[in-house]
């Protein structure tokens, strides 16, 4: 799993690197697929449920599941979403992140930080001996307390052998419930948060998942191993740390 999350940062990596105004979100795709295949692993998404890409590409009011397309070119002062997914040796690593493009206003900006801070402000729960939604309670705190809304109809999950596993995790809901974390639980955890109200809408493509009053939306997402002291980020490179 450590290397299947380390060939998905390495697809973000190069994603970071391409992300500019004009460039279309099926290249994009391109290049998440060919860094994927390039280390030996085969993309998580392509085919899963009959999507038919190997990168999510989401566009500013688009939430998850945006399907890549030639026809559709970033500008400057959007923001993409990028979910990677990767299976190396039968085992699966799952992040996304959200790319300004250009220079960004102000307040979209401020989307942005919220939500990483919200990934990392769950994780500091995830430790051994803490209930899952101690993690689900600290995301929607500091989500609320900065005037966001976060998603309730798409959740984190478990990870391993297959994409999503058992447990579901929330990105709000009461602390000291759901189950008890031990060390070696694998999990994605990703924050989705809208600027206006958390309702969702999926467009007639039956995918693409929008926030229901087009406001923005951003989306940050480590899968993540539990040990005795904290957690370990296992979609980073070596060493890495990677907190934007
Ligand atoms: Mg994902
Ligand atoms: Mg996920």
């Amino acid at each position: 799993m450590r290397e299947a999350g380390r060939i998905v940062a390495l697809a973000h990596e190069a994603v970071r690197q391409a992300v500019r105004p004009g460039i279309s979100t099926a290249r994009i795709d391109a290049i998440v697929e060919e860094t994927i295949r390039s280390h030996g692993a085969v993309p998580s998404f392509k085919g899963y449920g009959g999507f038919p890409a190997s990168a999510c590409t989401s566009v500013n009011e688009e939430i998850i599941h945006g399907i890549p397309a030639k026809t559709k070119r970033l500008k400057e002062g959007d923001i993409l979403k990028v979910d990677i997914g990767a299976e190396y040796k039968g085992y699966h690593g799952d992040s996304a992140w959200t790319y300004p493009v250009g220079d960004i206003p102000e307040e979209t900006r401020k989307l942005l930080d919220v939500t990483r801070e919200a990934l990392f402000e769950g994780l500091r729960h995830a430790v051994s001996g803490n209930r899952l939604q101690d993690i689900s309670h600290a995301v929607q705190t500091h989500v609320e307390k900065h005037g966001f809304s976060v998603v309730r109809d798409f959740v984190g999950h478990g990870i391993g052998k297959r994409l999503h596993e058992a447990p579901e995790v929330p990105n709000f809901g009461e602390a000291g419930k759901g189950p008890v974390l031990k060390a070696g639980m694998t999990l994605a955890i990703e924050p989705m948060v809208n600027a206006g109200t958390h309702e969702t809408t999926v467009l007639a493509d039956g995918w693409t998942a929008v926030t229901a009053d087009s406001s923005l939306s951003a989306h940050y997402e480590h899968t993540v191993l539990i040990t005795e002291e904290g957690y370990d980020l296992l979609t980073v490179l070596e060493g890495g740390d990677r907190h934007g």
